[in-house]
C-alpha cells in the first residue's frame, strides 16, 4: 500500500467521538509494550505519530488514524498495564467492549502478541472477544528480530498452545518495526479486509 495522507483525526473515550464518515475500520490490540506504536509508525513510515511506550502520559483512548482519507487503522490502548487502577481498567474494559460490539464498518482485528512470550490471559480474551464478534483476525507476532531465525516456527508453535491459529478467518504474521519485516504482507492483510 502506498500511503500518500495519514492523520490522526480522534482521540476517543466514548462512541459519540468516533468519526462519521461510515469509512472501514481496522483495530489494532495488544498488551501494553508489545510494540504496537512501533509498529504503526513503521507500517505508516512516520518516525513518531504513535507515541511509544516511554512517551510519558500516554493516554487510554481510541486513537484513530485516517489512512489516504479511505479508513482508518484505530489504535486500541494496550492493556495489562500494572499501574493502572481497578477502576480505570473497568472503565477501559467497557471502552474497548463499547467499540467492538457495535462498530459495524470494523472489518477486521489484529492482535500483537510478544514473539518472546507466550499469549497472556488478557490475549487470549481478546482472541477470544475477536471471534465471538465474528471478525477477521490477524495474529502479530512483534519484535521477531530478537528470536533467531533458527528458532521463528517456534513461535508459531508457542502462540498456538494458547490460541487457535488454524481458525477460520485467522491469520498469522511475524513482524519486526526494526527491520520491517512483512510490512508488505502486513498491508495485504488489511487490502483484502477493507
Ligand atoms: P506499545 O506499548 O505496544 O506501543 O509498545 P512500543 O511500540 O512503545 O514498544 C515497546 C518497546 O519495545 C520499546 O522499547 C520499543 O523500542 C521496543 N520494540 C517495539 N517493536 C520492536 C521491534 O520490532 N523490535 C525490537 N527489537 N524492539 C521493538
Amino acid at each position: 500500500m502506498k500511503i500518500k495522507t495519514v492523520e490522526m483525526v480522534m482521540s476517543a473515550v466514548s462512541s459519540k467521538q468516533y468519526p462519521t464518515d461510515q469509512q472501514s475500520e481496522i483495530a489494532l490490540s495488544g498488551r501494553s509494550n508489545v510494540g504496537k506504536s512501533s509498529l504503526i509508525n513503521a507500517i505508516l513510515n512516520r518516525k513518531k505519530l504513535a507515541r511509544t511506550s516511554s512517551s510519558p502520559g500516554k493516554t487510554q483512548t481510541l486513537n484513530f488514524y485516517h489512512v489516504n482519507e479511505e479508513f482508518y487503522l484505530v489504535d486500541v490502548p494496550g492493556y495489562g498495564y500494572a499501574k493502572v487502577s481497578k477502576k480505570q481498567r473497568a472503565e477501559f474494559g467497557v471502552m474497548i467492549e463499547e467499540y467492538l460490539t457495535t462498530r459495524d464498518n470494523l472489518r477486521g482485528v489484529v492482535l500483537l502478541i510478544d514473539s518472546r512470550h507466550e499469549p497472556t490471559a488478557d490475549d487470549v480474551t481478546m482472541f477470544e472477544y475477536a471471534q465471538y464478534i465474528g471478525k477477521p483476525i490477524l495474529v502479530v507476532a512483534t519484535k521477531i528480530d530478537k528470536i533467531k531465525p533458527s528458532q521463528h516456527n517456534k513461535v508459531f508453535k508457542q502462540i498456538s498452545s494458547k490460541i487457535d491459529l488454524h481458525a477460520a478467518n485467522v491469520s498469522f504474521l511475524t513482524f519486526s518495526a526494526e527491520t520491517k519485516l512483512h510490512v508488505e504482507e502486513f498491508w495485504q492483510w488489511i487490502e483484502e479486509q477493507l
